[in-house]
């Protein structure tokens, strides 16, 4: 009997703390096993997705194309490293395009968020674990002061908007998220992340 991996994947606002988080996790050797992946990703519609971010791309456009950067990604990567065994962690992953897309698409349907779940259905693998990386967005734009690129996805309304949308996500399935305050120091949200996913396993 093959033994599969598991998927766990970091969501939540810019600025939250994923990457700094992801980038302990690599040098863990704890985690030397794992695949380490995000999204967007590194293939040409990764690009593409960067180039609609960064430009007055038509909002249901760029959900579009997030998607099928999603779809290369789960049929490229995550299903086979899952197969082969390996687990996967993903920083960010179809939870933002619920979260974020579920925002910009607000005035194009009347429960984006649940029109974006509805076209990934049938297709999408859902992780075994959603770690929602929370914080209030004030703090997150402050972080991310320095950064001196500042999308369209950074604005406090816009971003209290999507933490609205992952705090839904995560009361409607309970099982597999788990909400982390990430206005603590980097060590202690370290050790809550490697507590949570060693659980998972
Ligand atoms: P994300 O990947 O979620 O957008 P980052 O990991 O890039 O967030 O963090 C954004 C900024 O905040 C970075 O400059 C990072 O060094 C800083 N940062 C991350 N976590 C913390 C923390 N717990 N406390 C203070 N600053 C942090």
């Amino acid at each position: 009997m093959s033994v599969k991996g598991k998927l766990i994947t970091l969501e939540g606002i810019d600025g939250s703390g994923k990457s700094t988080i992801t980038k302990r996790l690599t040098s863990n050797p704890d985690f030397s096993d794992f695949v380490f992946t995000r999204e967007p990703t590194g293939s040409w519609i990764g690009e593409a997705v960067d180039r609609a971010i960064h430009s007055d791309t038509d909002n249901l456009a760029e959900l579009l194309l997030f998607t099928a950067d999603h779809a290369e990604h789960i049929s490229k990567l995550i299903l086979p490293s899952l197969e082969n065994g390996k687990n996967v962690i993903s920083d960010r992953y179809s939870g933002s395009r619920y979260a974020y897309q579920g925002m910009t698409l607000k005035d194009r349907f009347e429960d984006p968020m649940q029109w974006i779940q509805d076209i990934h259905s049938g297709w999408t693998r859902n992780p075994d674990l959603t770690i929602l990386f929370d914080i209030d967005p004030a703090i997150a734009v402050q972080r991310c002061g320095d950064r001196g690129d500042k999308s369209k996805f950074e604005k406090i309304s816009f971003l209290e908007g999507v933490r609205k949308n992952y705090l839904r996500l995560a009361r409607e399935n309970p099982g597999a998220f788990r909400i982390i305050d990430t206005n603590r120091s980097i060590d202690e949200i370290e050790s809550e992340v490697v507590e949570l996913i060693s659980s998972l396993l």
